[in-house]
This record gives C-alpha cells, structure tokens and sequence, in this order.
C-alpha cells in the first residue's frame, strides 16, 4: 500500500472512530467521551491537513514526471526529476530519468556519427547533392560547391538555386518525370572549361523518395586520355618518316641506283640518317618511359665541372658545325650528389638546344652553384631565341616551334625538352626558360641539393 491510500485510510479511521465517541457522547452524555472526540477531532483535522499536503505533493511529482515525459516524446531536452527518497513515484521518477539518460547518451552517439558522416562527405572528392519531392535541396556536401562554382546555403531553397547548367537541370527533370536514374558526362557545368561525370539517381523510401545528384570532375582523365592519343599519333607520325625515307632509298638502290657510284654514297648516307633518327627517336620513347614508371638509378657523386667538360666533347663536333664556341663556367670544386643518367640526359638536351638552335660563331655557356638547399644549373646561348607565345608549349611532347619547324633545316623531334621537364620533375626540381629572339635563350634547373 503507497503512502497516500495508507494516510487515507489513517484518517478514515480516525475520523469514524471521531464521530462514534462524538455520538456516544452526545446520547450518553459522557464527558469522558465529548473529551476523547475532541481529541480524535483534531487528530483527524491534522491528518487531513498531512493527507491535503502529501495529495498535493503527489500531483506536483506526476506533473513533473508529465512533463519530463512529453519532452522526452517529443525530442526537446527533458530535464531529470528530483524525487524525495520514500516519495511513492520515486521509482517511476528514477525510470524516467534512466531513459533521460539513454536518450542523452543516444542522442551524444548519434551526433557524434551525423558530424563524422558530415566530415567524410566533405574530404570525398565527389559532389553529392539530396533533393527532395518538393524540390528542395536537402543535403550537399563541399565538393558539390567546388564542381558548381558557388556556395551552396544550408537554408531551404530550390535546387535550380544552385544548379544552372541548362544539360544538368534537363537531366534532373527528366529523373522527377520519369522514376529512373541516368548518367551523362557534362562539360562546363559551371562556367569553366570542365568536364564533369554526373549521375541523378532516383531513391525510393517508403512512400517517398528523394533524388541524388553525384558529379566527378573527370577532367584530368580526359586530357590523359588526349594526351595518349595524341602521343600515339605523334610518334607513329615522327616514325613513319624515316623508316619510309629508308624503304624508299633502299628499294630504289635496289632498282639499279646502286649501279652508280655516287648515288649509291648518297643514298647510304640518308639511310645512315635517317637510321640514327629512328634510333633517337626510339631512345626518347623509351626514356618517356622509363620516367613515367619512376625508373631510377643509383645516386652518384658528380664533379660538376668535368661532368659538363666530358659533354661538351660529345658535342663539339655538332658546335664546330656552326662554329660555337662551349664554355663551361662551373667552379672546380662544386661536386652533386644525383642519378648520374638523368643529369646526363638533362645537360645533353639543354647543351644540344643550345647548340643547334645558335648562331654562327655564338656562344654556350654553362654555370652552377649552390643556394643552401637547393643547386642550379643554367645553359645559356646566343641563338634564334624563342617568341613569348611559344615559351608556354616548348616543354610539350611533339612541340617544336614555328621557326625550327618550318624551315625543316634544324633536325629534332620535339621530344628533348618534354623529357627534360619529366626528368626535372621527378627529382622534385624546377625548370625554367627566359629568352628573347635574336638574343638568346637560357635555361635554368633548379634541383635539391643532396647532402653526403
Ligand atoms: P629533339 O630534342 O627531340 O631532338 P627538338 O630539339 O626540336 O627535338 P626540344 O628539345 O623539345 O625538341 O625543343 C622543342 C622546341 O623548342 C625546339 O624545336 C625549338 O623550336 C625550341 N627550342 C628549344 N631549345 C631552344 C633554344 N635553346 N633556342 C631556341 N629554341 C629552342
Ligand atoms: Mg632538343
């Protein structure tokens, strides 16, 4: 029995027990009796008033425990009930705030996960866009912001808010009318010259669904696609030449040409030509190769100076051809710590350039030195120089500029330059090229420099 229904009861008795000895004191005029209700009365007058109060406490419990509850139901922060020890709802009270707590707990869980889920959403590099029946945006995360160019608001808004591009927005409309998801590549869907894989999936929950929109800025592989493309043209292209520049002599020697003395010298040297242009054409390939599969060999101690020397008599014959002049400027004692083949293949591109694309009688010259962490190397010459719109594209596989081109005087592929910036990069180095027609070009390497 709770404390209420036991103060009820106390005071029931009390209050019979009240009116009997008020009755027989009444009928037989006993003031023992008159004096005994009198008491009783005022006992029963206090319990009524103890029993006025703890129905009144009781109210003020449940009330509270009401509340709790409600908010409790209703998803609001319910505050925990403060019962006296001994109180009949103590026990109901001390459940209700068990599950205050579990949902406290459940609720700190939960937004632990909703601000994880929020931070992985952000670090992926896809745009994902939730769009609700009425069209509303209903999540979005960072990336989706990048691919669109603006910033998405976290208010309620229309997605066509967002989303201008008129392929994009057709697509999502045809996903509302048709119930089906669909995929298609989109170039410029901001205003910038990319192009983007999206996908509207239609998403159905129960009785209603929602429609996501997930969007991949695909660019890069695009271009490596172009650029392999373009590479396999360009170099069956470049090797077509000699090899049908040499079936072609060989077959007319063959036809009797090789009866004449002189054709027959003639010939043989073109087919010699073109033979070690086919050799060097496929020596770069492999190179481009070798430095796309990060192809290494062992670091060695160079002495600079005799390292430029020993190249500059591979090339002195080429130099004696225009009469250039090769000086090295490099002090004896710089030495480098590096894959001796990437700076030789580095420095012989440069000095080959150099050289070729020079003047009668001018110069190349050679420099190095060391800044703290770093070294250069610079190759400087007093050639045709090249026009300021031709600098940005010389480093392009293929790319030979007009002047070289044109004239077809100046033999080369248009690979030693593209082979040196991969070379360059690999070491984590920097090239960079200033040059002005008529004067001259200079390249500069900048690499990091080893310590032993
Ligand atoms: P390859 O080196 O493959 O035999 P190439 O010399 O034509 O052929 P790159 O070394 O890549 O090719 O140079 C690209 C183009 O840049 C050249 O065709 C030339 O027009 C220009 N160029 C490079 N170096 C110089 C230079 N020192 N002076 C003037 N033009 C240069
Ligand atoms: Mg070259």
């Amino acid at each position: 029995m709770n404390k209420l229904n036991k103060q009820i009861l106390i005071t029931g008795v009390i209050g019979t027990l009240a009116v009997i000895s008020l009755i027989i004191a009444v009928f037989d005029s006993d003031s023992f009796f008159e004096y005994v209700s009198l008491i009783l009365g005022v006992v029963w007058l206090l319990a009524m008033g103890q029993l006025l109060i703890t129905n009144y406490q009781s109210h003020r419990v449940l009330r509270r425990i009401h509340h709790s509850v409600d908010k409790l139901v209703n998803d609001n922060d319910a505050i925990p009930i403060l019962v006296r020890p001994g109180d009949d709802y103590k026990r109901l009270a001390d459940s209700v705030n068990d599950l205050i707590d579990k949902k406290e707990n459940q609720d700190e869980e939960s937004n632990y996960q909703a601000s994880e889920t929020e931070k992985i959403m952000n670090v992926l590099p896809i745009g994902v866009m939730v769009i609700g029946e009425n069209k509303d945006v209903i999540y979005s995360n960072s990336q989706m912001e990048t691919i669109l160019s603006k910033p998405i608001g976290e208010e309620k808004h229309l997605y066509t808010d967002d989303i201008t591009n008129y392929e994009l927005l057709t697509m999502i409309d045809s996903v509302f009318d048709k119930k089906e998801t669909q995929k298609s590549e989109i170039t410029e869907v901001a205003d910038d010259p990319k192009t983007t894989e999206v996908q509207v999936m239609y998403n159905h929950i129960n009785s209603s669904f929602h429609i996501i929109v997930i969007a991949y800025d695909i660019t890069e592989v695009i271009n490596i696609k172009q650029m392999q493309i373009d590479f396999l043209r360009n170099a069956s292209h470049e090797l077509k030449t000699p090899v049908t520049a040499i079936s072609g002599f060989a077959k007319t020697l063959l036809d009797g040409a090789m009866e004449d003395h002189d054709d027959l010298a003639e010939f043989l040297t073109i087919i010699d030509k073109q033979s070690e242009q086919l050799t060097s054409l496929i020596n770069d390939i492999l190179t481009i190769s070798h430095v796309q599969n990060h192809e290494s060999s062992a670091v060695n101690l160079i002495d600079l100076a005799s390292f430029i020397d020993a190249e500059f008599k591979t090339q002195q014959n080429q130099a004696n051809k225009l009469n250039v002049s090769l000086i090295n400027e490099i002090e004896p004692d710089l030495q480098v710590r590096m894959d001796n083949n990437s700076l030789q293949r580095i420095a012989r591109n440069l000095i080959s350039n150099a050289i070729k694309y020079n003047r009668q009688g001018g110069q190349v010259t050679v420099n190095a030195n060391r800044e703290g962490d770093i070294w250069y190397f610079k190759v400087a010459d007093t050639g045709t120089g090249i026009a300021q719109k031709e600098i940005g594209r010389i480093f392009e596989r293929f790319y030979r500029t007009d002047a070289s081109r044109n004239k077809q005087k100046i033999a080369g592929t248009g690979l030693g330059l593209s082979i040196v910036k991969e070379l360059v990069d690999s070491l984590s180095g920097k090239i960079t090229v200033e040059s002005q027609r008529g004067v001259g070009t200079t390249f500069t390497v900048r690499l990091p420099y080893v310590k032993g």
